[in-house]
């Protein structure tokens, strides 16, 4: 019997272990991570899960208990990897054991980047990765009046919302000129940069921190590099992760942003995959990609590979937010902003306040992105799926009916 041995528990390494038991692989699975407990859903983590009570973490579970029972897949939690050794195919583990596999699936996600300035070990200071993180920051919210977030991406962003519904005063300081820069067009950036202003957020833009001020081991403030203090007793840093490749690299594989691998996400060993956050795998996509529908396909893609099935085609990638009480739905890669014959495309949905915009490259449509309008969102992702073409004229006029987009009904 062979052993697939799956490092990191989240969203790509429950997503690899299911889909080999799906595609009926019957050898043995073990899931390692390093945190403690049932694997916990991470969008939630800057949401809903910060405003939950500690007795509602089972509602978080990825899985179900019986999940590991049913599809015989053993989760060993609160244990991490040390060390990959490739010659006699084995992993040492913090206890000191060592586990032997046939496959290694390498499953192990991004962390989140410190900030790189003196005191940010300081009480008061966050982060929001996982759900220890998550614990702490909520913890913090009955006793703080004041936050900082520093980035407005979407942990910053979100978690500004979350905090704003807790009664926190919210600062955000975002480096780039506009929110959600990595991400989004400058017309949904807008659009969210409203939207935080309408909820009472304070927006800094184009402005980092360049110092922490703390009292007694605690955050008290915060200076800009414009040299502006503001005061604070909580400070969030959500500023980008970094793959979490060490493993890999110390094992002497290829690494850079992220491990490289190929179209069925192996790394340059055959014995050895990557997924998830950590993988960029240019056969598909263009960029490392960090969402959980990069998770869940590169982790059936990988299965697939070791049960030596056909592979999935490539999807097409999508990714969603929720701040207050609207819905960012994203379908597709947003091409660079200096992308020769960009164009960007907006129309106001059929609810008050919602839009979608259109990015056109020439004559293709490259993505969509709806704030609460799930129906342009649904229709775009559709038509761009299908390769089904779209005219820029039609979405351009607000007249156009993007019904009459949807493939007729089978006779
Ligand atoms: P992010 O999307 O990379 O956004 C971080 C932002 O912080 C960037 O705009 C960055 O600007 C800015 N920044 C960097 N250093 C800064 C500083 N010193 N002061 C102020 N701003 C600074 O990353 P994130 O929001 O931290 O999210 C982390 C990860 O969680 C990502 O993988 C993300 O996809 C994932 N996540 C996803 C969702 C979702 O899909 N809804 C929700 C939560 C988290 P530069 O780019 O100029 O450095």
């Amino acid at each position: 019997m062979t052993r697939t041995v799956i490092i990191g528990a989240s969203h790509a390494g429950l997503a690899c272990a299911e889909k080999l038991r799906a595609a009926e692989y019957d050898g043995a699975i073990t899931l390692v991570e390093r945190e403690a407990g049932l694997p916990i859903q991470r969008p939630p983590l800057s949401k809903a899960y910060l405003q939950a009570e500690s007795s509602d973490e089972a509602g978080f579970a990825l899985r179900r208990p019986e999940f590991f029972q049913t599809l015989d897949i053993e989760l060993r939690d609160g244990l991490a990897v040390t060390e990959i050794d490739r010659n006699a195919k084995q992993i040492t583990l913090a206890d000191g054991s060592a586990l032997a596999y046939d496959w290694l699936v390498l499953a192990t996600g991004a962390m989140p980047r410190q900030l790189p300035l003196d005191g940010a070990g300081a009480g008061g200071v966050h982060l929001l990765r996982t759900a220890a993180d998550a614990r702490a920051l909520r913890g913090a919210l009955g006793q703080a009046k004041k936050a900082v977030v520093a980035g407005g991406g979407y942990i910053g962003l979100e978690a500004a919302a979350s905090l704003r519904k807790a009664g926190l005063e919210v600062t955000v300081i975002e480096m780039a000129e506009r929110l959600l820069a990595r991400v989004a067009s400058p017309l949904i950036s807008d659009y969210f940069a409203d939207l935080h202003r309408q909820h009472g957020v304070q927006l800094v833009l184009g402005h980092g921190l360049s110092g922490l001020i703390g009292k007694a081991g605690r955050i008290s403030g915060i200076e800009l590099d414009d040299g502006r203090q503001l005061a604070c007793d909580l400070l969030l840093a959500g500023i980008g992760v970094i793959p979490e490749s060490e493993l890999a690299e110390a094992a002497g594989l290829k690494v850079g942003n992220g491990i490289p691998v190929s179209a069925d996400y192996r790394t340059e060993d055959v014995s050895i995959f990557a997924i998830g956050d950590v993988a960029h795998a240019a056969a598909h996509y263009p960029l490392r990609l960090e969402s959980v529908h990069h998770a869940q396909f590169s982790g059936q893609v990988a299965a697939a590979a070791i049960v030596g099935q056909p592979l999935p085609e490539t999807e097409l990638p999508w990714f969603w937010s929720d701040q207050y009480d609207v819905k960012l739905q994203i379908a597709g890669l947003l091409p660079a902003a200096d992308t020769a014959g960009l164009d960007y495309i907006s129309r106001a949905g059929r609810r008050p306040g919602s839009l979608s915009v259109w990015s056109f490259v020439g004559e293709q449509l490259c993505s969509v992105e709806s704030a609460s309008d799930p129906q342009a969102y649904m229709i775009a992702k559709a038509c761009m799926e299908k390769g089904q073409p779209v005219a820029k004229q039609d979405i351009a006029n607000p007249e156009f009916d993007l019904k009459s987009l949807r493939s007729p009904a089978p006779a």
